[in-house]
């Protein structure tokens, strides 16, 4: 039985890094494999090419005829560099993302053939998608579904496929997919941002949300990994004793990066160059085999695109090396997990960051109110933001004693918090020319070099603000980033949307001056918000005491945090911003409790099978040779043999111990599943799942971590944790 242990560490161990040689310069790489604005200015005629950038600039349509010019100059550009298929490449609800190859062969008759490419198949296509998770969609609505060319994120080549990304909708006109309420939001923030910075630049005509995310992951010997049911099946390991060295020494983190994760990223990097995802920083994480990757931020729409395709190719690149990649927020008890931070901001068509201090006390005051604003929006739907980021798997980070909590707060830093409590004490109403003066020299003149000395950054907040941009922590690693990006600009716009409102009323009714008016409406925004300010450990108790009296939100699991996801609140907030109405908010809802609950159904059968089909056969094993070695020294040593065979007795009534243990765990566990299965209520079996199957995975692995520590390693069929996290 552990002989696939031992072949898999026979493997690894002799495994030589792959070579990888980077013989061109990055740059010249870069975006090779995009049909990006110099491909495009290259093989499309000028017609098509001011049509595209204005689609992807304004959202125009694009008609029958440029749609075949630009067909026609994607399929030459894409055949010159060898490709043979094209496919409309989206996010469904699954989180991965999805393609269908199509040729663009097509024989004509007469026994011959051509290269086809239409703009009828760029623009719009029918996959079989009755197989994606709809939340009911399809069903209610009998409607199919269709792809639709996004063109803001420009088509690209894998292998020897041309991908258009794409949104996929129902043809009622629901969303399906990730990208589709994501693009609503993004133009929801740009409308409400722009009008607010009307009132301090008239110029400015367009605002871009940015991210720039960082990716998490550990690279697990592809052997290694393999000889393990539980990471192959649920992407994490299910049992395992702790290594006697896991991250303690903090000699991982930062540290020189081993040869054969180095040539796999070098690979990964060239990949992503050549695709345009625009990869800069690289390094090790905190746990044994974790590491980071981190591109320079893009446009949100391209980013997240940028990263779910990331995802996907990271596994075919570590093939290559011999990895696994492991995507999983847990995959290892006892050292770190994998997050996804992303780095959010917003600017403007003329070049400024609206979270970044600005040069004049107008800007900064601008800056002042991006950035008030962003805190009322998180203080407001703190449980919302906190819903789009639970998963099962992400449930092991947020809330079980692992960065960051499940209270969402707001760092900001001391410097900012000061400057705020001086804004608190604005005048009520107009200003005097002196008060006026002073806010603009001391207190809003000040920020830039204040935000110069914002370092001290506390690493437990889910949600901070880093200079000139708000980092959001608590997104997992196996996340699309479509969701969270949705979230977050959705409750800005409506904010800003709010404080436009606001502001104009009071220069209209109170007659005050516009920067008057904005003062004022700031001083309220930040009364009204302080709640979710917090600077202090995230991890402790007294926190969790003090957010509940705050009246924050502290929801552990994923089926008490989903809830939100379709209260009345948010139902309205996403239809008044036109991101989402109410069936697909519903939809989302229902296949995320889906999600959630046959997650936890895989785990638990799993490990079901592990502890059944490995670990109590190898305890019995085992047990039987310590048997037989009592009984040999029996008839050794007659009468006294008890003497000498004394720990052997404790060890194999132990070991019975424990594998009753087991048993009797797996069987009631086996019960809370049959019933769990049979409750119709989907919310009510999500919570079965949760709080009456899960504990037992945790009940489960204590008793076989126990066997592991005393059963012979010559016969432990499990790759150990040392193992996983050590031979690299
Ligand atoms: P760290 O958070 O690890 O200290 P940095 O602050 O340098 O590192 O940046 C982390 C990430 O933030 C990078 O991916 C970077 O591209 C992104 N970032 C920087 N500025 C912005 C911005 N204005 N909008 C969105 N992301 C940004
Ligand atoms: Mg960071």
């Amino acid at each position: 039985m552990a002989k696939i242990r031992f072949q898999a560490l026979a493997q690894a161990l002799n495994r030589e890094p792959v070579n990888f040689d980077e013989t061109v310069k990055r740059s010249e790489l870069f975006g090779q494999n995009v049909f990006n604005e110099q491909n495009m200015r290259q093989f499309l005629t000028n017609e098509a090419y001011l049509g595209v950038v204005s689609a992807i600039e304004h959202g125009t349509k694009i008609d029958r005829k440029i749609a075949n010019q630009v067909a026609s100059s994607m399929k030459q550009w894409a055949i010159s560099k060898g490709v043979t298929h094209y496919t409309h490449w989206f996010q469904p609800l699954t989180g991965a993302t999805a393609e269908k190859h199509d040729a663009f062969f097509e024989p004509i008759g007469g026994g011959l053939s051509i290269e086809k490419f239409e703009g009828s198949q760029l623009t719009q296509q029918e996959p079989d998608a009755s197989s994606f998770p709809s939340g009911g969609i399809r069903n209610t609505f009998e409607a199919r579904g269709y792809t639709a060319w996004d063109p803001t994120s420009p088509a690209f080549i894998y292998g020897t496929t041309l991908c258009i990304p794409t949104i996929f909708v129902a043809y009622t006109g629901e969303a399906l997919d990730y990208k589709t309420p994501l693009l609503r939001a993004l133009h929801a923030v740009d409308a409400a941002a722009t009008d607010v910075c009307k009132y301090f630049d008239k110029n400015v005509k367009k605002v871009t949300s940015s991210l720039g995310w960082e990716q998490e992951y550990f690279l697990i010997d592809k052997a290694l990994a393999s000889s393990r049911p539980d990471i192959m099946l649920t992407g994490r390991t299910l049992l395992g004793h702790s290594s006697a060295k896991g991250q303690q020494l903090d000699d991982h983190y930062f540290g020189s990066i081993p040869t054969r994760a180095l040539n796999f990223m070098r690979d990964l990097e060239t990949e992503c160059m050549l695709l345009g995802i625009p990869v800069k920083t690289r390094h090790n994480e905190v746990a044994p085999n974790q590491f980071e990757l981190a591109p320079i931020y893009e446009e949100a729409n391209l980013a997240v695109d940028h990263n779910s395709l990331l995802m996907d190719i990271m596994g075919k690149i570590a093939s290559r090396h011999g990895f696994k990649v492991l995507l999983h927020e847990k995959p290892f008890a006892g050292v770190n997990g994998s997050g996804k931070h992303n780095n959010w901001s917003l600017s403007t068509d003329t070049g400024v960051n609206l979270l970044g201090p600005g040069k004049t006390p107008m800007s900064n005051l601008q800056f002042l109110t991006f950035f008030i604003n962003t805190i009322k929006a998180v203080n407001e739907n703190e449980e919302l933001l906190r819903a789009v980021i639970a998963s099962a798997s992400n449930d092991h980070r947020l809330g079980a004693n692992e960065a960051p909590p499940a209270i969402i707060s707001i760092f900001i830093g001391k410097q900012l918090t000061k400057v705020l409590e001086e804004l608190q004490d604005v005048t009520k109403g107009k200003l005097s020319p002196e008060e006026k003066t002073d806010l603009k020299l001391n207190v809003v003149g000040k920020i830039p070099d204040v935000l110069l000395d914002n370092t001290d950054r506390n690493r437990t907040s889910p949600f901070a603000f880093t200079g000139n941009k708000f980092e959001f922590r608590a997104v997992g690693s196996s996340a699309n980033c479509a969701n969270p990006m949705t979230v977050l600009n959705t409750i800005v716009a409506k904010q800003l949307k709010e404080f436009k409102i606001d502001v104009d009323k009071l220069i209209e009714k109170k007659e005050l001056k516009k920067d008057e008016a904005v003062f004022n409406v700031l001083r309220e925004y930040i009364k009204a918000s302080k709640n979710i300010l917090f600077d202090g450990n995230g991890y402790s108790e007294a926190w969790e005491k003090e957010a509940q009296k705050r009246g924050l939100s502290n929801n552990k699991t994923t089926p008490e945090a989903l809830k939100v996801r379709i209260s009345d609140k948010t139902i309205a907030l996403f239809e008044e911003m036109k991101v989402m109405n109410k069936v697909e908010v519903n939809a989302r809802y229902e296949v995320d409790v889906e999600e959630y609950i046959m997650r936890v159904q895989i785990e638990s059968r799993v490990l079901g099978d592990i502890a059944g089909n490995h670990v109590i056969p190898t305890a019995v094993k085992y047990q039987n040779t310590l048997i037989e070695n009592v009984a040999g020294l029996k008839e050794i040593f007659g009468n006294e043999f008890e003497e000498h065979a004394k720990e052997q007795i404790i060890l194999i009534k132990k070991i019975s111990e424990h594998i009753e243990a087991i048993h009797l765990k797996v069987h009631k566990m086996i019960n809370a599943r049959k019933k769990a299965n049979i409750i119709d209520n989907i919310e009510d079996k999500a919570e079965a799942y949760c709080f009456k199957v899960k504990p037992f995975l945790e009940d489960i692995r204590y008793h076989c971590d126990k066997l592991e520590l005393m059963i012979d390693d010559e016969i432990w069929p499990l790759t150990k944790y040392r193992e996983l996290l050590f031979i690299r």
